[in-house]
């Protein structure tokens, strides 16, 4: 096992708030949430940056955006939501498996 903090909590070694899993993503509360709707997506499969995608991985994005659009509504973000996608250092990553963030449930301000 690496010691990778989203592959623990998708393991449910770290413990968080689930809002919707199945058998290759997970979407959970970020734990320092930046908006009033802070939620984190995560495929189950490490890997840290855009630049590991093979066709595969494409697919696995592709559903992954198709299932966001699709849980919308359970999710509160029918009123409009962000997708942000963190990669490398000038971006600020942290944690280095891939995940989109999903920000909503208020106005959004745009920005760098
Ligand atoms: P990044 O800066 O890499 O794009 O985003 C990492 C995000 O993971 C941050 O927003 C941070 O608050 C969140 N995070 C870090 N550790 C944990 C944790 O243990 N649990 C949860 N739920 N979120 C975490
Ligand atoms: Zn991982």
């Amino acid at each position: 096992m690496n010691d990778c903090i989203f592959c623990k909590i998708v393991a449910g070694e770290i413990p968080s708030a689930k809002v919707y899993e199945d058998d290759e993503i997970l979407i959970f509360k970020d734990i320092a949430p930046i908006a009033k709707i802070h939620l984190l997506c995560v495929p189950k499969e490490h890997f840290a940056y855009l630049s590991e995608v093979d066709a595969e991985r494409a697919d696995l994005l592709g559903r992954t955006l198709e299932k966001i659009g699709k849980l919308q509504q359970k999710l509160g973000l029918n009123d409009g939501y962000r997708l942000v996608v963190n990669q490398g250092e000038n971006a600020g990553q942290t944690v280095h498996h891939l995940h989109i963030h999903i920000l909503g449930g208020e106005s959004l301000p745009w920005g760098k």
